[in-house]
């Protein structure tokens, strides 16, 4: 199933990412966090790609094996920066004839090794570039783009930025994922700028439960994004408890998510990141207000 279709049903949808191993031996665990987070039946699930492709076979196999198993839609991320044409055009085949129709088209981070590579001679320079061609490879996809309220890291002002992102939906996104975003402000100012500028594909705001303190530093560092005073008390006053940290992350989370539905967003992506517990909490959490029983 398309996620576009499900996006576009203007019910309530809350999906949840998971990262693939690195490694052949940590398969069976992932798939089975995957698996448990999959049964919670959310409405789409993404499968992340490594930074420098090289997990890229499990992210094809974890969303293969939890669509069919768990019938969840899903959405297998893609990144181009440090590949090569031919070995793009190859993911891109080998997802169309393994039945995934989402693909999440990303540049992807420069690789600390690619650093002092010239990068006027690399086959792929932004996300736009990747988008283009699996909108020829594989026209019946859908394709997911990312966002950046806080502004890309490597963009000079929000400007550019937005200029980039309009290209890239001009060139054939159907909806587009936030970073983290732990200011629920910050997401609605961005939507009001980028639905001004013409931009109407759907926004899912991408909501980080964090759930020990250690987590704070990199995804800060990870992201750039603002954390609220409001959750850094949260994390001093409770960080080194973790079944309160948990807890406490938790409703953080589920008080964001209830705030964006309460405010007329529809479509909410949480970073799971290969927790059951958490993406369970959140769920149940919500279970009146989406109307229905997870556990
Ligand atoms: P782009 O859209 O290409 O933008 C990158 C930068 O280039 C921006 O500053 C932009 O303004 C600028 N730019 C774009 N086009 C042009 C142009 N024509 N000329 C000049 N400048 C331009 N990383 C992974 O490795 N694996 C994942 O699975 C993954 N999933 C992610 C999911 C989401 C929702 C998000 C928000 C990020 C994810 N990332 C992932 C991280 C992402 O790869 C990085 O943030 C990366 O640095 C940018 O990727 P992009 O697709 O947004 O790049």
């Amino acid at each position: 199933m398309k996620i576009i279709d499900i996006l576009n049903r203007n019910e309530m949808s809350l999906s949840f990412e998971v990262f693939p191993p690195k490694v052949e031996t940590s398969f069976d665990n992932v798939l089975s966090a995957a698996g448990k987070i999959a049964m919670l039946r959310p409405s789409f699930m993404s499968v992340t790609y490594g930074a420098g492709g090289g997990t890229s076979e499990y992210t094809l196999r974890l969303s293969k094996e939890i669509e069919q198993k768990y019938g969840v839609p899903m959405l297998a991320h893609l990144t181009c920066i440090s590949s090569d044409k031919a070995t793009v055009h190859d993911r891109i085949a080998d997802l169309k004839s393994n039945g995934i129709s989402n693909i999440m088209a990303l540049r992807g981070d420069i690789p600390a090794d690619m650093a002092d590579v010239d990068r006027t001679k690399l086959d792929y320079h932004y996300a736009v570039e990747l988008i283009h061609e699996i909108k020829a490879a594989f026209p019946d996809c859908c394709i997911g783009a990312a966002c950046y309220p806080e502004i890309h890291p490597e963009s000079r002002n929000q400007r550019d930025d937005l200029r980039h992102l309009k290209e890239k939906v001009d060139a054939g996104v159907d909806f587009l994922t936030t970073q983290m975003v732990f200011d629920n402000n910050l997401f609605f100012n961005f939507l009001y700028k980028i639905r001004d500028m013409g931009i109407t594909v759907p926004v899912l705001p991408g909501i980080m439960p964090i759930t020990k303190a250690n987590q704070v530093e990199r995804a800060i560092k990870l992201s750039g994004s603002y954390m609220p005073v409001r959750f850094r008390t949260i994390v001093d006053r409770f960080g080194t408890d973790d079944a309160a940290m948990m807890q406490a992350g938790i409703a953080y989370a589920t008080d964001q998510i209830i705030d964006l539905y309460a405010n007329g967003i529809t479509n909410v992506h949480v970073y799971s990141m290969n927790k059951p517990e958490v993406a369970e909490g959140i769920s149940n959490n919500l279970s009146s207000i989406l109307g229905r029983e997870f556990a």
